[in-house]
């Protein structure tokens, strides 16, 4: 199935045009990437995909409910993480985790907090309060917020921005553990050396325009080219 089908997405901020008739695809279990330089859009994208901003025109479907009709439907499958995000300083990160799967599951909340936890990789550090946390702790308490409840689909903008190479070599390592439990990943990066690494098929978007889309493989031979930030130059001088 159709995990997220975008059908000539356009988005209008007041008199400013940020996305052109963006179109893409990708199926259920993929890791997906949306690479572009800043500006191009694509936090404006995943922020509709994930049904927080509303679209000017075009279509959006996740797992076939829509994104405007089905907003709540589609809240509870899905889960975001911004880019600019923080947390409550004075609570832990174990509290934050607790309260973020209460919300979600009253009921049976402990066990996505275990599998948070974990995923966190934070160890005791759990345990101190987020105020303490560095940047890439904070980020990986955040994708363990994401990624805990095991959603059909996770939309994560630019997951590793402003990590060291250990914390991003991490945070990816832990991407591709929850895909191969079943989640979905969309991912934003304007680092398209990483995107080759992580997706399996990559939209390039620039000035609100897709100008490609494939796997990585398929767009370096396309545009004969050793990797995608070769392609994306190409791109946009030709
Ligand atoms: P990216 O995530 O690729 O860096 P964005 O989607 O954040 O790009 O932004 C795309 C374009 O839309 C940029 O020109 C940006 O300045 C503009 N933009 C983003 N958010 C707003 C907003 N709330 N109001 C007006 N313009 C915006
Ligand atoms: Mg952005």
């Amino acid at each position: 199935m159709k995990a997220v089908v975008v059908e000539n997405l356009v988005k209008f901020y007041g008199k400013f045009q940020a996305l052109y008739n963006v179109t893409f695809d990708f199926e259920e279990g993929e890791i997906f990437g949306l690479i572009g330089p800043n500006g191009a859009g694509k936090s404006t994208t995943l922020r509709i995909i994930a049904t927080l901003l509303k679209p000017s025109k075009g279509s959006v479907k996740i797992f076939g409910l829509d994104v405007v009709k089905d907003a709540n439907k589609i809240r509870r499958i899905i889960s975001y993480l911004p880019e600019e995000a923080g947390a409550y300083k004075y609570l832990t990160g174990y509290e934050y985790l607790e309260m973020m799967a209460k919300i979600y599951d009253p009921k049976n909340y402990s066990e996505y907090v275990d599998f948070g936890i974990k995923l966190s990789g934070l160890g005791d550090r759990i345990y101190s309060r987020i105020g303490e946390y560095s940047k890439g702790m904070m980020r990986r308490l955040l994708m363990a917020r994401a990624l805990m409840t095991r959603p059909k689909l996770a939309i994560l903008d630019e997951p590793t921005a402003g990590m060291d190479v250990v914390y991003a070599t991490e945070i990816r390592r832990l991407i591709k553990e929850v895909n191969r439990e079943g989640v979905t990943i969309l991912l934003s990066s304007h680092n398209m050396l990483e995107v080759e690494y992580l997706c399996e098929r990559v939209a390039i978007i620039n000035k609100g325009r897709v100008v490609a889309l494939g796997s990585p493989d398929e767009l370096e031979e396309r545009y004969e080219s050793e990797n995608l930030e070769e392609v994306f130059t190409k791109l946009v001088k030709g």
